[in-house]
């Protein structure tokens, strides 16, 4: 059953011209993520923990899709640039989100912006697969948990030298390998449900 703060969450992104699905398992993701694309289509996505820990990446492999895949094998700087440019023109994009406020909106760090930007602007929907420990009450939680739990441990996945990785907290560095250069909060859509996010019950990503 759904549980109260998800719901008003949901609510929340329906007033801000976000959709908001909720499931309580994988195969209820793979479910919705599924009824939500179509064969043929371009879908990309940015790096996510989260899809990585549902599944989503292989469904996705695994399906008759155009799939923009960053994560393959020996793959240059240059073929991975140009997937990004591609990602504007996707019908789909997949992705994470660091926080998402009660109050219906989606909080993001990146370091490139590869991710952040089609979220912004682009593919035709956006669909954020996101666990329900990412649910904060304010905007300042939102920040507060992506600089101080997010971003050090993706820092550390990323096999990063900045001083998060070695203290587990955030400090604001200046150092030449900081991953913390875009702070992103989105707080509404022009098109209706461009956005869909899919609370799944429980922890996942950072
Ligand atoms: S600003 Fe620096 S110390 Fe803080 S999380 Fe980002 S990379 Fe780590």
């Amino acid at each position: 059953m759904i549980n109260i703060i998800v719901q008003k969450t949901i609510d929340s992104l329906n007033k801000n011209n976000m959709a908001g699905f909720y499931v309580d398992s994988i195969a209820a993701l793979h479910e919705v993520i599924r009824s939500l694309i179509h064969k043929g289509e371009t879908i990309g996505c940015g790096d996510s923990v989260t899809l990585e820990q549902t599944g989503i990446f292989d469904l996705i492999r695994a399906g008759d899709y155009r799939f923009l895949d960053k994560h393959k094998f020996g793959m240059t700087h240059e073929e991975k640039q140009e997937i990004y440019f591609q990602n504007f023109r996707a019908n789909t994009f997949l992705t994470g989100i660091n926080a998402v406020t009660m109050d219906g909106k989606l909080f993001n760090i990146d370091g490139n912006g590869s991710r952040v930007a089609p979220i912004i602007y682009g593919p035709e929907q956006v669909i954020a697969v996101v666990g329900t420990n990412k649910i904060v009450s304010s905007t300042d939680e939102a920040i507060t948990r992506a600089r101080q739990v997010a971003a050090p441990l993706d820092a550390k996945r990323l096999g990063k030298n900045t001083p998060c990785t070695k203290l587990g907290k955030c400090i604001d560095c200046k150092h030449n390998e900081r991953i913390c250069n875009d702070f992103v909060l989105i707080t509404g859509q022009f098109k209706k449900d461009r956005i869909k996010v899919v609370f799944i019950e429980g922890s996942y990503g950072f």
